[in-house]
């Protein structure tokens, strides 16, 4: 199903390459929710800009797959060439950032050097683009931003075909495992007071592991009527883009006012301020994500295969 989608959107998505000046090259790409207006900074040849921007459009098309539509109306996109490698080695995108300051603006340092099939395997974009369909969270409680997008960049690049779904649980898990133990004894609160140069890891991995233990919750409950993508969806249609910086349990509370039963606010209470990790084997277990030696493999027949299932491919409401 996820796949008919995407035909759709690749049939609607269109961009025109709206001045061909050398600095910078600009581009406009219209996906579903949004035209997002693209500028490829210089130097970067002609040929590679035009490849980074078709690129664009589909990074920005794999955020659609959550609810239909990209999160900002008129995001703007900035490329910046840098050969500052030693932020991600040999990655083709090795550093990007949302920043807002009146607009939304997303920056996305990249290595023109890299060939653009590498691009499409990258998950920075993907991260970045995800970012939005959260309004800005306050740096104590990053960890809730930041662990939205790290769920959201695995299973998107699932649904849109560039992870397999073992591939996406296997990232998910590996990220579970790399902050089950970063800065053990914090909690997410503390570790996001610490900063992300000291407890990058706890910061980013805990808030994916409460975004699985909501989306899981919401599903099971409601029989799939509800997910994480559905609360995400009348999020933005009550509330975003938002000017405002929103404490997390004033977003977790927003949250649960557009679902059916708290789910939000009580994994708050539960998780925020508790040193350790949320223990997410049993749910992973009852996903039928199993893990031997590190490595995952998925259970067709586990008692939440179905959900699990959902959960990469998307779209349960559509
Ligand atoms: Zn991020």
């Amino acid at each position: 199903m996820y796949k008919a989608l995407i035909v759709v959107l690749i049939a609607v998505v269109t961009a025109a390459v709206s001045a061909a000046s050398r600095n910078p090259l600009r581009a406009e790409a219209h996906i579903p929710g949004a035209t997002l207006r693209i500028e490829v900074q210089q130097p970067i040849a002609d040929e590679k800009a035009a490849e980074i921007i078709e690129w664009l459009r589909s990074a920005s098309s794999n955020v659609s797959l959550a609810y239909g539509r990209f999160p900002s109306p008129s995001a703007r996109i900035i490329v910046i060439p840098s050969g500052r490698r030693s932020w991600g080695g040999d990655s083709p995108v090795p550093f990007g950032r949302v920043t807002r300051d009146g607009e939304e603006k997303i920056e996305l340092f990249v290595n023109p050097d890299r060939p653009i099939q590498e691009f499409y395997a990258d998950w920075t974009a993907t991260h970045e683009f995800s970012h939005l369909m959260l309004p800005y969270v306050r740096p104590r409680h990053k960890w809730i931003s930041e662990g939205f997008a790290s769920y959201y960049q695995n299973i998107l690049m699932a649904r849109a075909g560039h992870y397999t779904a073992r591939e996406a649980w296997q990232k998910l898990y590996a990220g579970f495992e790399r902050g089950r133990l970063s800065r053990p004894e914090l909690s997410p609160n503390e570790a996001a007071a610490a900063g992300i140069r000291k407890a990058r890891m706890k910061i980013y991995w805990s808030g994916a592991a409460i975004a699985l233990l909501a989306d899981i919750e919401l599903r099971e409950r409601s029989g799939g009527r509800e997910s994480l993508d559905v609360a995400l969806d009348r999020l933005q249609r009550c509330c975003l883009p938002s000017k405002r910086s929103w404490s997390g349990p004033t977003l977790f509370a927003k949250l649960d006012s557009l679902v059916d039963i708290p789910v939000f606010m009580p994994l708050y209470r539960q998780y925020a301020d508790a040193a350790g990790f949320p223990d997410i084997r049993p749910a992973l277990q009852r996903l039928g994500v199993i893990i031997e030696n590190n490595s995952v493999s998925v259970m067709p027949h586990a008692e939440l295969a179905d959900l699990r299932v959902k959960i990469t491919d998307g779209h349960a409401r559509l």
